[in-house]
């Protein structure tokens, strides 16, 4: 798989834009000569629902999946940290690639359900533009050329990328955030929330019930019982919570007691600032 910061000017100028309509000729099996060969020294990027499909498939809180199983970077121009799958130390593999295959298949990322298709998506592009499908090819694959040939669309279904894609949504809009084009690389303490809302979703479920969380935020009782259980229902909040707290957006709501007291502040302050000293 191609590192993505290093080829993606190439991919906007050079490679052929595909529609969900074109052909992708393209199989891969136990018996080809390169089996296996793509899950090793590779850069894989996680989304917040890759992490949440392997912590579960593999019967992890998020906090221990992460420690084990991953590393953090962060974008070539530093402004967005990103969760790598971590290769093991010595001989680069993935930890889940053994002789017969991948052993989290049916929940592997949507990085690796993808190959050999790329999706480019220029940063600060519209949330209604989908970007366009591409095909890579490198010389350790050799699956190109083999079975039946598909539509991009019939690719997308039988890989169930389908779900990936929309389970990514929220994380989707967070990312494509012309915030991350202008601002400053996250300080720390945000760069904190950041990750706990995407990634580690046990710690941020224990941030919402066992804090001040809901005497400070007006969610109705609905919501908060579906995010007391449900992980997918809590992914989708995390991002709100975020795009509240990192872009000032009005996803959230405060109590009335806050709001009370934020504008009693601001009118103290108000004064404060009149007052002749
Ligand atoms: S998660 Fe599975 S498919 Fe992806 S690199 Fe690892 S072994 Fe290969
Ligand atoms: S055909 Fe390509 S995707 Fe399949 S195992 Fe070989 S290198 Fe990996």
């Amino acid at each position: 798989m191609p590192d993505g910061a290093t080829t993606q000017e190439a991919i906007l100028h050079d490679y052929p834009r595909l529609s969900l309509d074109d052909t992708l000729h393209f199989h891969c099996f136990k018996g080809v000569d390169c089996f296996t060969r793509c899950c090793r020294d590779v850069s894989i990027v996680l989304t917040p629902y890759d992490v949440l499909r392997m912590k579960r498939a593999l019967r992890l809180g998020s906090t221990e999946f992460l420690e084990k199983y991953t590393l953090l970077g962060c974008t070539k121009d530093k402004l967005l940290p990103v969760v790598l799958l971590k290769m093991d130390s010595t001989d680069r593999r993935c930890p889940f690639v053994t002789d017969e295959g991948c052993s989290v298949y049916a929940h592997r990322p949507w990085a690796c359900r993808m190959y050999p298709l790329g999706l480019a998506e220029p940063m600060g592009s519209h949330p209604a533009e989908r970007g366009f499908y591409f095909v890579i090819h490198e010389d350790l694959c050799h699956g190109h050329g083999r079975g039946p040939e598909c539509s991009i669309r019939e690719w997308i279904l039988s890989q169930s990328i389908d779900t990936f894609e929309m389970m990514g949504e929220s994380f989707r809009d967070l990312m494509m955030n012309e915030f991350w084009e202008k601002g400053e690389p996250l300080e720390s303490r945000k760069l904190e929330m950041y990750l706990m809302a995407c990634y580690d979703l046990d710690r941020f479920r224990r941030f919402v019930f066992e804090t001040r969380f809901t005497e400070i935020f007006d969610v109705d009782e609905a919501r908060l019982d579906a995010i007391r259980t449900d992980d997918e229902e809590l992914m989708v909040f995390a991002m709100e919570w975020l795009r509240f707290s990192l872009f000032n957006e009005k996803t959230m709501k405060l109590r009335k007691s806050v709001m009370d007291s934020l504008e009693q502040a601001d009118h103290a302050s108000g004064i404060a600032s009149e007052t002749p000293r």
